[in-house]
């Protein structure tokens, strides 16, 4: 191959899937697309479950027939290995690690980071990467390094909005979009309060693994996000669903 490699990062969100398409409509050079899975365990996808099923049914296959090879990484790691491992430094040394930071994510650093530098280390010296980041996203495009990283939106002209119609028309937009504008792991503590309540009343399982770890004894923090523990949320759920039975 004479020209350097392309590579697409995907997470499936729609500015991502929007940059393939358009590498593909303009026959932009496009070797294969990344998408890093982040795990709850070893079999749960940190992924929100509508979003994850729209990768493997349907965004997956449909871009496998377009001809894009779709690299998936994983870290030998989950949230369950990270959240039961134990402190090794410090005045919590020994201590269960608990619930990830805000601001300070040790799930995004070991579980998304990692398995991405990984690869990335492996890529011919030149590679170019497409980064999803739309043309009304001018601070974001001023960040992008000059030569080896590059906007395919910024350089059709596509805004977030075009970015979300585009997907639309190709049946390739998430219906995570339904329930939130965030990205992120369903178990985020930058979740807002809906995201918790579409978990609360849609996926019941994944809310009791989270009640679950709340009871290990020895935790570095009680503290699911800022301010509030996951049983308190759970509690307010809970009072919720009483005050609009006995209101009805
Ligand atoms: S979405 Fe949230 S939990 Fe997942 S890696 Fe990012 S900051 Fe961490």
């Amino acid at each position: 191959m004479n020209r350097p490699k392309h590579i697409a990062s995907c997470s499936f969100g729609k500015d991502s899937l929007a940059t393939i398409l358009l590498a593909k409509e303009y026959g932009e050079p496009l070797d294969e697309a990344v998408y890093c899975e982040v795990m709850f365990d070893k079999d749960i996808s940190g992924e929100v479950p509508e979003h994850r099923d729209f990768i493997y049914e349907t965004a997956i296959p449909k871009l496998e027939e377009m001809g894009v090879k779709i690299i998936v990484l994983r870290s030998a790691k989950t949230y369950v290995d990270l959240f039961t491992g134990r402190v090794t430094r410090g005045p919590k040394k020994g201590m269960v690690r608990s619930f990830p930071l805000c601001g300070k994510c040790a799930v995004q650093r070991d579980c998304k980071i990692r398995p991405i530098q990984r690869y990335q280390k492996n890529l011919p010296p030149g590679t170019v990467q497409y980064i999803g980041i739309a043309q009304d996203e001018q601070e974001r495009l001023l960040r992008l390094e000059s030569g080896r990283q590059v906007s395919l939106l910024a350089k059709y002209n596509f805004t977030e909005q075009d970015a979300w119609q585009l997907c639309e028309k190709a049946g390739l937009l998430s219906p995570v979009y339904a329930l939130t504008d965030r990205g992120g792991c369903w178990f985020c503590p930058n979740a807002k309060m809906p995201e918790l309540r579409h978990l609360y009343d849609h996926h019941p399982d994944l809310w009791a693994r989270m009640l679950e770890l709340q009871t290990i004894p020895g935790k570095a923090t009680e503290k699911f996000n800022r301010t509030q523990k996951f049983s308190d949320i759970d509690a307010l759920f809970r009072q919720e669903d009483e005050d609009t039975a006995q209101a009805a």
